[in-house]
């Protein structure tokens, strides 16, 4: 966040391209390198292309030249928190539970609601971010299937956010692997650094695919990246759960665009789905005392489902991205991300075929035990000192 809104850019992230560097250079690790769903239109302004320019294949391509060891995909991380972030919906709406359900992959927006709103901390998804998710996965069920030795591989994941370095470490939940789940965070505006600093020819690679478990995914996954996009990808997925049926039409047009706070229904086969979206953290307070104020007269706020992202526009404009991001950029940024979903073969998360494989020979079903222990978390309150 800081890095993003310092005028004058005097505050910016740590710089742990070293770490990166010094991690492929060593024989003994295995480097695991992830990227985020907004990294893939992000990216591609660093190295003079129009912006929203779709660069997944360059991006992979550009890690092997670099020397990682395997090359996975946030986004598969993405449906996987569908999975288990619909599921928890689903149940709260069905079995009873805290409602509205509150999003929780933005770890500057988690961080804002232990420190200030504590009381509301039952509304916020268990789910971890796709990012632990993918980490998680990857010290365990990847390194059980591809015969990998999880003391010895080092996760990396391209971010577009600052906050993301706080949260691989932020508590004991994050190593729920045995191991530190993710170990390094890099931003865009790092890996851009990295890739031109070894002199790799980026506009001029062929592009290349992910190495699979975890690089297959769906549309949903990619519009993560937007504002809007998990509560999208979360209602393709949790209407069919819920329904039996699958959505005639995937794109759900009133959680789209700029405005700060969207508002929309969805209807789930006569049951009325409300949400609600927001983006940028100076508008989260309108509707958090909306909840609280409805909750301290023991009714439900009119929503069901919350979806909230600390920066404008969402990770496309995070603080971790190209500088200088403005709303012209960001609609081009988004723009990106959904015509790269609207050409994907498979749109939902429930039916991207390597999560339902992951559930088959490993987690079982979405919220069970497994599931729990490597894929979701605890809040606590964060006491906030007063000069
Ligand atoms: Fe990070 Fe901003 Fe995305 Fe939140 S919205 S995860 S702070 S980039």
């Amino acid at each position: 966040q800081c890095a993003a809104h310092c005028p004058v850019g005097a505050i910016y992230e740590k710089d742990e391209v070293a770490a990166f560097q010094e991690a492929v250079a060593d024989p003994e690790k295995q480097v695991v390198v992830q990227i985020a769903p907004s990294i893939r239109v992000g990216l591609s302004e660093s190295f003079g292309l129009p912006a929203g320019t779709v660069t997944t294949g360059k991006i992979y391509a550009a890690l092997r030249r670099l020397g990682v060891d395997a090359v996975h995909d946030t986004n598969f991380g993405a449906d996987l928190t569908i999975m288990e972030e619909g599921s928890e919906l689903v149940h709260r709406l069905t079995k009873g539970g805290a409602l509205p359900q509150f999003t929780s992959c933005c770890p500057a927006w988690v961080d804002y609601v232990e420190k200030y709103y504590p009381d509301l901390l039952d509304m916020v998804s268990s789910a971890k971010s796709p990012m632990q998710m993918v980490g998680a996965v990857e010290k365990t069920y990847t390194a059980e299937k591809q015969n990998m030795d999880p003391a010895k591989m080092y996760t990396v994941a391209i971010m577009p956010c600052t906050a993301k370095k706080y949260e691989a470490y932020r508590d004991e939940s994050m190593r729920s692997s045995g191991y530190q789940d993710v170990d390094l965070v890099l931003t865009t505006r790092e890996f851009a650094r990295l890739i031109k600093a070894t002199g790799i020819d980026f506009l001029h690679l062929e592009e290349e695919a992910a190495d699979n478990p975890v690089g297959e995914y769906s549309g949903a996954g990619t519009i993560f990246g937007a504002t809007g996009g998990v509560m999208e990808a979360a209602v393709r997925t949790a209407y069919h759960v819920v329904t039996g049926k699958e959505l005639e039409n995937v794109e759900i047009e009133s959680v789209r665009g700029l405005d700060e706070i969207k508002k929309g229904t969805v209807d789930f086969d006569g049951t009325p789905v409300r949400v609600a979206v927001v983006h940028g953290l100076s508008h989260v307070a309108e509707v958090l005392d909306e909840v609280r104020a409805a909750r301290a007269e023991g009714k439900q706020a009119p929503y069901e489902f919350i979806e909230v992202m600390a920066c404008r526009g969402g990770c496309i404009a995070g603080g971790g991205q190209p500088y200088g991001a403005t709303d012209v950029l960001r609609t081009k940024r988004a723009a990106g991300l959904y015509s790269d979903d609207k050409q994907s073969k498979v749109r939902c998360s429930h039916q991207n075929e390597s999560i339902k494989q992951l559930y088959e020979e490993f987690l079982d079903k979405p919220l069970s035990k497994k599931s729990h222990h490597l894929l979701h978390t605890t809040y606590q309150e964060i006491p906030v000192y007063k000069a």
